[in-house]
C-alpha cells in the first residue's frame, strides 16, 4: 500500500513541478530505483503502472529481471560498470546511464545481442559537485561522444549526473544547470541527444527546473534503504 501511495505522490509532484517551471506536461519520465528492493516490492510498483526501473548492482538486478520476466518493463543500469559485468548488462538492460570509459563502451557494443535494439546510453558527467570520481569532465565530453559513433550497437541518448546531496534548492540547481548548458551546447553541435538523467529523491525538483527528462527516485517510492 505504501509504495502505491508514494508513487501517486511522486507522480503528482512531478506534474506540479513541470507546471511550476514551465516544463511540458509529461516531459519528465520517472525511473523507480529498485536497488536492494525485493521482487514483491517491484511487483507492487509494476501493478501501479510503473514501467521504468533503475538498478545498480548487476548480479542482483539480473536475477530480478529474469524472475519478473516482463518484456514491457524498461530496465536502466545506473550503477558503476565493472568490465566483467558488461555481457550481463548488454544482454539484460535497455539503458545504461553510467558510461564514462571507451573500453566499457567497446565491450557493451560487442556484447549487445543482435536480436535486441541498440543499447540506449547516457554518458555520466562529473559536474562540479559529484558524489564520486566517476563521470567524464565536461571538457572531455564532446570528443568522447564523438568516439562512441563507431559503436553501432549503442545509441547515445544523453547525459547523466549524480551531484552530492545539498539541502538548499538554489545550490542544488547549480550543478544541474551546468549539465543542462552542456546538453544544449551538444545539441546545437548535432549530437542528437534528447535525454538528461538527473535528480533523486533529494533534489528532484531542482533537476526538473533545470531540464531533467529522467528522474531517478528510490527512497521516496520504496522508503529508506536498510543496506
Ligand atoms: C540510489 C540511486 C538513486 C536513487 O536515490 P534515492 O535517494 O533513493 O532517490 C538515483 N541515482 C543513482 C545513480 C543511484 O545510485
Amino acid at each position: 500500500m505504501e509504495i502505491d501511495i508514494n508513487l501517486t505522490k511522486i507522480r503528482n509532484k512531478i506534474g506540479a513541478v513541470e507546471k511550476q517551471f514551465g516544463r511540458e506536461n509529461n516531459s519528465v519520465c520517472l525511473i523507480a530505483v529498485s536497488k536492494t528492493r525485493k521482487i514483491n516490492e517491484i511487483i507492487q510498483a509494476i501493478d501501479k503502472n510503473q514501467r521504468h526501473f533503475g538498478e545498480n548492482y548487476c548480479q542482483e538486478a539480473v536475477e530480478k529481471i529474469k524472475t519478473i520476466n516482463r518484456p514491457d518493463i524498461i530496465w536502466h543500469f545506473i550503477g558503476p560498470i565493472q568490465s566483467n559485468k558488461t555481457k550481463q548488462i548488454a544482454h539484460n538492460f535497455n539503458w545504461v546511464h553510467t558510461l564514462d570509459r571507451l573500453k566499457i563502451a567497446q565491450r557493451l557494443n560487442e556484447m549487445r545481442p543482435d536480436h535486441l535494439p541498440p543499447l540506449n546510453i547516457c554518458v555520466q558527467v562529473n559536474t562540479s559537485n559529484e558524489v564520486t570520481k566517476s563521470g567524464l569532465s565536461i571538457d572531455k565530453l564532446e570528443s568522447f561522444i564523438d568516439s562512441l559513433k563507431e559503436f553501432k550497437r549503442l545509441k547515445v541518448r544523453g547525459l547523466m549526473s549524480l551531484p552530492e546531496i545539498k539541502r538548499d534548492f538554489d545550490e542544488q540547481r547549480e550543478s544541474f544547470k551546468e549539465l543542462n548548458k552542456v546538453f544544449l551546447r551538444l545539441n546545437k553541435n548535432n549530437a542528437e541527444i534528447d535525454v538528461l538523467s538527473m535528480g533523486t529523491s533529494n533534489d528532484m525538483e531542482a533537476a526538473i527546473a533545470e531540464g531533467a527528462t529522467f528522474v531517478r527516485i528510490g527512497t521516496a517510492i520504496f522508503g529508506p534503504r536498510i543496506q
